[in-house]
């Protein structure tokens, strides 16, 4: 391994530790965000709430179509238990129990309507429920993939942080300097790969003599135009 090499070598090893960390990141977020379960969490939530509204309305239709009866029940006694016998107050009698029995089929009309209600509501709360519980089922199993995929990033860069501690064995501690000073001036791209006699950054052309002493890795030759350490392969 050549001193330009090893340099190399580094700059992948530190190029695949940052891609890693950014996958992490990516993969932290992913992690965090479970839009899909909350907003079928709030689906769930409006319906059960309209299902309460409904089921309140029903039973208050139910309980007006009871009452209703009652007093038409109370009304008969009093129409034909016998108790009354004043002609007059019999023919009151019975127009109310007509009027009492007209009004009962407009509540038995309404209960109807909010029996129908009902079903609607239950129904449109059961597949809300049912689509929420689906939802935390792909949530659950894309978290898996995700945790599973961290978990292989992170044993990526212990196994890249000990490659790197291997490779800095052969580096010398004026080139590392070097090489650090370059990384952060260059934006993390401090050595060059030469492709078909140019420089792979900025595309410069690179003389015979040049590529000759770049190819022989023993020095650090750089790149005249973008000034990083030029890697012949
Ligand atoms: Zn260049």
């Amino acid at each position: 391994m050549s001193r330009v090499s090893n340099l190399y070598n580094l700059q992948e090893i530190d190029r695949g530790i940052v891609r890693a960390h950014e996958r992490i990141s990516e993969v932290e977020a992913k992690l965090e965000d479970d839009a899909a379960v909350q907003k079928g969490t709030r689906v769930v939530e409006q319906a059960e709430a309209n299902l309460n509204d409904v089921r309140t309305e029903h039973s208050s239709a139910d309980h007006a179509v009871q009452s209703q009866r009652a007093k038409i029940k109370q009304n008969e006694e009093a129409l034909y238990g016998g108790s009354v016998t004043n002609p007059k107050e019999l023919e009151d009698l019975q127009m109310e129990q007509e009027s009492l029995k007209r009004y009962l089929v407009t509540l038995e009309d309404r209960l109807l309507e909010a029996m129908m209600e009902l079903d609607e509501a239950e129904a449109a709360y059961e597949n809300a429920d049912a689509e929420l519980d689906l939802i935390k089922v792909q949530s659950a199993a894309e978290n898996a993939d995700l945790v599973s995929e961290k978990e292989t990033l992170e044993a990526d860069i212990e196994r890249l942080h000990n490659e790197r501690e291997a490779i800095l064995g052969n580096i010398s501690d004026e080139d590392l300097e070097r090489y650090e000073k370059f990384q952060e001036r260059f934006d993390g791209v401090a050595i060059a790969e030469v492709s078909g006699g140019n420089c792979s950054i900025c595309g410069v052309d690179l003389s015979r003599s040049k590529l000759q002493k770049i190819q022989s890795g023993s020095e650090l030759i750089r790149c005249s135009q973008c000034n990083r350490i030029l890697y012949g392969g």
